[in-house]
């Protein structure tokens, strides 16, 4: 049996396959594990998430698989006085949480099978929404900042449909992982030791006579009964088949774009923002999709600023200076001077990214493609496809990732041998 891909997805399906008693190997295109959890290192020593980072009680098997592997969590500090910037004049509708959050409900009950939204983009819809221009732009900044693409080109019923499955009802920024989460991700690896190859890109993947080929771009070549493709739908639509894979499925993996986001970590000697009482937790109504938030800890204190959707995009061509100076001009205005000397600035541009393309997740940019989930979690047995974005549960989180993993496990193990 293989595994392409050692994301959570990719090591979740292996982990549970192992379990099973199956003979499994993953091979993963970077040097490294995590995919979209990843991570770097201040000066000072401390290691700090550059990808997936956050998690909350209701998140069921993230929680469980942080403390089986013997981690431990850290609350998000989230005490203090959360800001909008710039400031709204009294009196002045809102852009906050509240006003989106607001809309964001009526959108979600909505059927995404409903007529009556069918061909709407999220601009569209929004359009016809009569709450106030600062409201809107919150729930714009809200879907641009989440889903990291123009809500010019995301269909209504995607997000309706995603967000259902995103069933938090409290904070999904509630904790991180004490040493971060691609820890997690390289202590499941490690678990299934010398079954994890990397620096190995899978380039086609040949069935016939009742085996799979799987080719990597160095020419080495791997047969198995089945295969779990376990990398973004945008990534596995790049992987030659043959014969074709089905035009259904061909199709299906073809209506996704990357997510774009930067997520920058910025240290500090201290969490001067608590001094006025402020939280740390600021939202830009003047740029949609700038968020950042306090990650302090006993290890560091630090926030993290994420810019995600068009703004990120445009962000990327100004250059990483342009970026800097721009978010710690931004900080300082909300938090105080203090901000634009930090002890460490450290940032990572998913955009480019050879293995994923972007983040959070990819997202489905035709208006007509109800289906391509569904089809794309059917597969073409004996190739089956896995990545957070076809989770039952928290579609485009780590949690989603490790329920995809689990999802297309079982769908191989009731699909006959996998050796
Ligand atoms: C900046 C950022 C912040 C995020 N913040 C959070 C957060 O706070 N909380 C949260 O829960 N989630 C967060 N996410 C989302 C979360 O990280 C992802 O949903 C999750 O990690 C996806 O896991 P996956 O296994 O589905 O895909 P991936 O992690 O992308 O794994 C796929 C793997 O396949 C490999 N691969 C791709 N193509 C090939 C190929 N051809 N051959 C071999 N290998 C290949 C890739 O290198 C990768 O390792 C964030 C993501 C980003 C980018």
């Amino acid at each position: 049996m293989i595994v392409v891909g050692a994301g959570f997805a990719g090591l979740s399906a292996a982990n549970a396959l192992v379990s099973a008693g199956r003979e499994v190997l993953v091979l993963e295109a970077r040097g490294r594990v995590g995919g979209r959890v990843a991570s770097g290192v201040f000066a000072d020593g401390v290691r700090f998430d550059t990808g997936g980072q956050f998690i909350c009680d209701e998140m069921p098997e993230v929680m469980a698989l942080v403390r089986r592997l013997g981690f431990s969590v850290l609350d998000t500090p989230m005490e203090g006085a959360f800001q909008i910037q710039p400031a709204l004049a009294s009196g002045e509708a809102g852009h906050g949480f509240a006003e989106s959050g607001r809309i964001r409900a009526r959108a979600n009950r909505i059927n995404p099978h409903d007529p009556s939204i069918a061909g709407l983009t999220v601009e569209a819809w929004l359009a016809l929404q009569t709450d106030a221009p600062g409201a809107k732009a919150g729930y714009q900044a809200m879907v641009e900042g989440l889903w990291c693409r123009s809500i010019s080109e995301i269909p209504l019923w995607y997000v309706i449909d995603n967000d259902r499955r995103t069933t938090s009802n409290g904070s999904e920024l509630q904790y991180s992982v004490d040493g971060t989460m691609h820890a997690v991700a390289e202590a499941l690896a490690a678990s299934l030791g010398s079954r994890v190859r990397l620096g190995m890109p899978v380039t086609r993947i040949v069935r016939g006579n009742g085996f799979v080929t799987i080719l990597a771009d160095n020419g080495e070549a791997f047969r198995a009964r089945q295969v779990i493709v376990a990398v973004p739908p945008v990534m596995a639509s790049r992987i030659i088949h043959e014969p074709a894979l089905p035009s259904d499925l061909a199709g299906a993996l073809a209506v996704w774009k990357s997510g774009t986001v930067i997520k920058a970590f910025v240290e500090y000697e201290r969490p001067f923002w608590r001094d006025d009482g402020k939280s740390g937790m600021v939202m830009w109504r003047d740029v949609l999709g700038l968020f950042a938030c306090d990650v302090s800890n006993h290890r560091a204190s630090a926030l993290v600023v994420f810019a995600g959707g068009p703004l990120a995009v445009h962000w990327s061509g100004k250059g990483e200076d342009f970026i800097r100076s721009e978010m710690l001009r931004r900080l300082a205005t909300a938090l105080g001077s203090a901000a634009v000397t930090p002890t460490d600035f450290r940032m990572r541009n998913w955009i480019d990214d050879t293995w994923s393309g972007g983040g959070y997740s990819d997202v489905i940019t035709d208006l007509c493609a109800y289906d391509a989930e569904t089809i794309i979690r059917a597969g073409a047995p004996p190739v089956h496809f896995a990545s957070s974005e076809l989770s039952s549960s928290f579609p485009a989180y780590v949690e989603g990732a490790i329920v995809a993993g689990r999802e297309a496990a079982a769908r191989v193990l009731s699909n006959g041998p996998t050796d």
